[in-house]
């Protein structure tokens, strides 16, 4: 099996998600005592979302770079950066080592291709949902048309995330009103939806939803998972 490094706590509710995942599957893969071969460097989340906010993506994305070197010098063979929205610095992470980052972007264009899926909705970080970073490589690597909910969805949601979710809070109203959302957009036309915040997925276990979800956690764990049983 390879060692696969995890760059998280962005936040940790969802990194626990990861960890919990990968070492499910490596047992339904391998049985007996097996479990996943993982290095975690768990960031302090307030400091990563401060630098969100003022738009200081360069020193972000210098942070993180610093860590995947230490995930590599470790002994990391690949990475998974486990949040949808610091992808936004995906190029200097990879710029600053030479393992894989196995791209979350990549893990929702291919499934959502072997799902037959063309016009999706998007939820996620006000980031994720207005920059052309996530979006763009959905269209130009995988010709997925991308839908947004209107401006003041996508303000709540983004509020959602930062002010319930990340904090380990999940609210009936808030998964009524991420329900409303989809509902929306599949009155616009959208064939399934990405949960495009590796916490969504929390919120809405076991809700019963109008549109077919693509959970962007749960397919980039598993892109994580056929790395690691690929590798000897
Ligand atoms: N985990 C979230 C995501 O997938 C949001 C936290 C962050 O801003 O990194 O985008």
């Amino acid at each position: 099996m390879g060692q696969l490094g995890i760059l998280g706590g962005m936040s940790w509710e969802s990194t626990a998600s990861y960890y919990r995942l990968l070492n499910q599957g490596v047992r339904e893969r391998l049985g007996g005592l097996h479990s996943a071969s993982l290095l975690l460097h768990s960031v302090d989340f307030a400091a990563i979302a401060a630098l969100q906010k003022r738009g200081d993506w360069d020193e972000a994305g210098r942070q993180l770079a610093v860590a995947a070197q230490g995930l590599a010098a470790a002994g990391a063979g690949a990475l998974l950066l486990a949040t949808n929205t610091m992808h936004k610095v995906a190029p200097a992470i990879e710029a600053a080592v030479d393992i894989p980052l196995l791209h979350i972007g990549d893990a929702v264009g291919q499934a959502l291709r072997r799902q037959g899926v063309q016009r999706a909705g998007l939820l996620g970080t006000r980031f994720t949902l207005q920059e052309a970073f996530y979006r763009q490589r959905l269209a130009e690597h995988f010709a997925i048309e991308v839908l947004l909910p209107e401006a003041a969805a996508m303000a709540e949601i983004d509020r959602v995330i930062f002010a319930e979710l990340c904090r380990g809070e999940f609210t009936a109203p808030s998964r009524a009103f991420y329900l409303e959302c989809l509902e929306r957009l599949r009155d616009d036309g959208a064939e399934a939806a990405i949960l495009g915040c590796t916490e969504i997925g929390l919120l809405l276990e076991g809700a019963r939803s109008p549109l077919p979800l693509l959970d962007s956690s749960e397919v980039h764990v598993a892109m994580g998972l056929e790395w690691l049983l690929a590798e000897a």
